[in-house]
């Protein structure tokens, strides 16, 4: 929501308020709700954003901590009439495709073809992670530091031939991955790692 003005935030979270019941538009959770801006941005009209969950919006922007068995709320939401949640339940479904459930529900869910253009639009990364050798780094991943390292804001160092488990990707920066490292979650640059 940083693109939109006070006002005009306020007005928008009103509508999606009004418009979700205030619920979570993808599992119908009451808690920690906030506006959740589908990428990529289109217009600032309220059918191109979501109401969500603190929940929902965690796994939509962390792929290693996707819980399957959430998702099955998608059953309801993916028949939605905005077009921000039918693009966001594709795309869900087509992260989770092989868990048989949910490829069923994917062969049920048409979009209409600008609303397809546009859920294809942000699966279609070509952000591309390759570790300090151009290894080819996925999330969930677990990466070797290959030196140590100072841990921005702190007086840690996190040593050399630290294993990072169940790494996420920056999705929009090819040197920057994220993981958990002495039980705090961090940035690392992908040169210094090297998958494991
Ligand atoms: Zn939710």
């Amino acid at each position: 929501m940083r693109h939109l003005d006070k006002k005009s935030r306020m007005i928008f979270e009103k509508e999606l308020q009004t418009r979700s019941e205030s619920k979570c538009e993808l599992c119908e959770s009451t808690s920690d709700l906030s506006v959740f801006e589908v990428q990529p941005k289109r217009n600032e009209n309220p059918d191109d954003y979501a109401y969500l969950c603190g929940s929902c919006v965690e796994q939509i922007a962390h792929p290693d901590k996707v819980n399957a068995n959430h998702w099955r709320c998608l059953n309801n939401s993916m028949w939605s009439a905005v077009p921000a949640v039918q693009v966001l339940a594709w795309r869900m479904l087509k992260q989770l495709k092989g868990e048989g459930w949910t490829d069923e529900l994917l062969e049920m869910l048409f979009l209409d073809e600008e609303t397809q253009e546009w859920a294809n639009a942000g699966m279609a990364s070509d952000v591309v992670h390759n570790d300090a050798n151009g290894a080819i780094l996925q999330a969930g991943d677990t990466v070797v530091l290959t030196q140590d390292l100072k841990v921005k804001g702190t007086s840690f160092v996190a040593k050399r031939g630290t294993a990072v488990r169940r790494i996420s990707l920056v999705a929009d920066n090819a040197e920057h991955i994220e993981g958990k490292v002495e039980g705090q979650r961090i940035v690392i640059l992908t040169k210094f790692v090297r998958k494991k």
